[in-house]
């Protein structure tokens, strides 16, 4: 018995993971080994998918590919839109056919016969960080991507925490201004609509329109031949545009607000922030530490790191996978 016991324990730790990263266009489908390392990678469209069977069909094709002949510990899913972790059921806002409501995780343990987990994306994302990435050796750690919006992930005395029913971490909708602009979601002045990537293209545009001048972002942006968005802003607000640096020193003020209340709900050690705004690097990070620091309670100063993002692209199939990883 003791030897059965003892053989079980050595195959686990050497048992590789397996995270699948769902989105609207397309299934990347990663192999891990427990330390982190991607083994093996599939990637596959969705476009041309006519039914919720042919994309589990592909789904579970791309976990064959990757997978071999090794021995799999589980298998996570990291899906965008609202996801019941607790029931295995992807609830909406994903945009595949006949979808919503579609118990993945029994019909992916059906098929593989190895247990199966679904998760949030920005979930997966805020676990990937904790265990690989930004977040190694926190206690709680909140995950935040600004990005078209925001989304958010806690990992809470070194668990992750989704709450009763799953769906904790929508702090892209807890609300800054109640007298402010209308949110996708029907309330007004979320957070997301003053920190997200469309937020501060949108907030450029009203501070151009205001000032009535020709700026260094509108040039910026019709040199690439695209619309002005948070990547122009931060390059004019570092080549001395005024507007845009009154635009940048608005967002940081709303970004640290945000910041601000995670701060006070969940005393983290560490914020990590992910998504196409955290790119912008340190003039993006410095102001926003100093303004968050500013903002908050004075026995909070001192006690939680503002860092970004490490994982990139990955980082769903990684945080995803890392939900098997002892
Ligand atoms: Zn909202």
């Amino acid at each position: 018995m003791m030897t059965i016991v003892v053989n079980t324990t050595l195959e686990k730790e050497n048992r590789a993971v397996i995270g699948v990263d769902l989105g609207g266009t397309k299934i990347a489908t990663g192999m891990l080994d427990q330390s982190g390392s991607l083994l093996a990678r599939s990637q596959k469209a969705t476009a041309g998918l006519k039914s919720a069977d042919e994309v589990i069909s592909t789904i579970v094709d791309t976990i064959n590919e990757v997978r071999g002949e090794q021995d799999i510990a589980g298998v996570g899913v990291a899906s965008p839109g609202m996801v019941d972790s607790k029931n295995g059921i992807i609830s909406n806002g994903v945009n595949l056919p006949d979808w919503d409501g579609i118990s993945l995780q029994s019909e992916l343990e059906k098929r593989l016969g190895i247990s199966v987990r679904l998760i949030n994306d920005a979930n997966a994302a805020a676990w990937g960080e904790y265990v690989y990435g930004a977040g190694r050796g926190s206690q709680s750690m909140v995950y935040v991507t600004l990005s078209t919006g925001i989304g958010s992930g806690l990992v809470l005395d070194g668990r992750l925490f989704t709450g009763s029913s799953s769906f904790a971490g929508e702090l892209g909708h807890t609300v800054i201004n109640p007298a402010g602009i209308q949110c996708g979601c029907g309330q007004r002045g979320c957070w997301e609509t003053y920190s997200s990537g469309t937020a501060i293209a949108r907030l450029a545009r009203e501070a151009i329109a205001e000032a009535g001048i020709e700026t260094h972002m509108t040039m910026l942006a019709e040199a690439e031949g695209v619309p002005l968005s948070a990547k122009h802003v931060f390059q004019a607000a570092g080549q001395g545009d005024q507007v845009a640096a009154e635009t940048l020193e608005q967002v940081i003020h709303y970004t640290g607000l945000g910041l601000m209340n995670i701060i006070h709900s969940f005393n983290p050690d560490r914020i990590v922030i992910g998504g196409g705004v955290s790119r912008a690097g340190n003039a993006f990070f410095e102001p926003l530490i100093r303004k968050t620091e500013e903002l908050i309670l004075e026995p909070y100063r001192g006690t939680c790191t503002i860092k970004p993002a490490e994982l990139r692209d990955d980082v769903g199939i990684i945080g995803a996978a890392a939900l098997f990883v002892d």
